[in-house]
C-alpha cells in the first residue's frame, strides 16, 4: 500500500508535535514544517533515535507565500502526494485593542490567517489532481467567542472558520475534506508557566474541570484524516471541555 504523507506546520512543538507523533505511530510519513532549522534538526534526531524513521523536516516561515510555495514543491518533488495538511502553526501577540500596535495585528494575521492561503494554495492542486485529501485548520475557542486582549488573534482564528467552510464547498466533490478544530485551554508549555492560583481559576470555568491534553487534539486530527471521516467537511469541531458550547 502507498505510504501516506502528512504535512504538519509548527509540527515539532506543543500540539503540533503531538499531532506529528500520532501520525508517525499510525505509519504515516510526516513532514514537519517550522521556521527554526536548528530546532527542526534536533527534533528529527530525537525522534529517529526513538525509532521513528519516517520523518522529514522543512524550514519554512508559514507567513511567507514564496517560502511556502518552494517548501511544498520540495515535498512534492520527493513524494508526489500529500494526503493530509494540518495548518497548525500559530502565534499570539496579546494586548488590549487600545494598546495594540500595527505590528502585533499584522504578525498575528500573517501567521494565523494568511498562512492558510500560503500553505493550502500549493497543496490543494496536488490533492485535486489525486482526487483525495484531508485539510485540518487549527483555530481556537477564542475565534468562536472572542477574547479580551486578543482582537488580533480572535479575528484571525474566526477567519479560519470562514476559509474552511468556503474551501470545503469548493473541493467536496473531489474527495477532499476541510475541517477546523477549535481547542480550548490545552496543557502545553504556555499553560504550565501560569501560577497555580490562576490555573485553578481557569479550571473552575471548564465544565469537565481540567485542561485538555494535546494528545486529545492529535487523536481528533487522526480521525478526521482517516478513511472513515469522509462525510465530515466544513465542520468546526470544538474540543474545550464544555467551556463554550454552540
Ligand atoms: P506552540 O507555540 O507550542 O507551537 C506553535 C508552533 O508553530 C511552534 O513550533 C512555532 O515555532 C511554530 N510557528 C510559529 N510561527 C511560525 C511561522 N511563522 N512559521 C512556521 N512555524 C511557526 O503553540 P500550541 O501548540 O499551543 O498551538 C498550536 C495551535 O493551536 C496554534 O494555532 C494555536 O493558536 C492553537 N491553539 C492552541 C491552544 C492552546 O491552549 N495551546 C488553544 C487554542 C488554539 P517557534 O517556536 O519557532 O515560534
Amino acid at each position: 500500500m502507498e505510504e501516506k504523507v502528512a504535512l504538519v506546520t509548527g509540527g515539532i512543538r506543543g500540539i503540533g508535535e503531538k499531532i506529528s507523533l500520532r501520525f508517525l505511530k499510525e505509519g504515516y510519513r510526516v513532514v514537519a514544517f517550522d521556521n527554526d532549522a536548528g530546532r527542526l534538526n534536533d527534533w528529527a534526531e530525537t525522534q529517529k533515535a526513538a525509532g521513528f524513521e519516517k520523518i522529514d523536516t522543512v524550514v519554512c516561515d508559514v507567513s511567507d507565500y514564496e517560502q511556502c510555495q518552494a517548501a511544498v514543491a520540495s515535498v512534492l518533488n520527493k513524494y508526489d502526494h500529500i494526503d493530509a495538511l494540518v495548518n497548525n502553526a500559530g502565534i499570539t501577540r496579546d494586548a488590549t485593542f487600545k494598546k495594540m500596535d500595527k505590528s502585533q495585528w499584522d504578525a498575528v494575521i500573517q501567521v494565523n490567517l494568511n498562512s492558510m492561503f500560503n500553505m493550502t494554495k500549493p497543496v490543494i492542486e496536488n490533492m485535486l489532481t489525486n482526487q483525495r485529501g484531508r485539510i485540518i485548520n487549527m483555530s481556537s475557542i477564542n475565534g468562536q467567542k472572542g477574547q479580551f486582549g486578543q482582537a488580533n488573534y480572535s479575528a484571525a482564528k474566526a477567519g479560519v472558520h470562514g476559509f474552511t467552510k468556503a474551501l470545503a464547498q469548493e473541493v467536496a466533490r473531489k474527495n477532499i475534506t476541510v475541517n477546523t478544530i477549535s481547542p480550548g485551554y490545552i496543557n502545553t508549555e504556555m499553560m504550565q508557566a501560569i501560577p497555580d492560583d490562576v490555573l485553578e481559576n481557569i479550571k473552575a470555568q471548564i465544565p469537565v474541570g481540567r485542561l485538555g491534553e494535546a494528545d486529545e487534539i492529535a487523536e481528533l486530527v487522526l480521525y478526521l484524516c482517516g478513511d472513515k471521516s469522509g462525510y465530515i467537511t466544513g465542520s468546526n469541531i470544538a474540543i474545550n471541555g464544555g467551556q463554550h458550547m454552540c
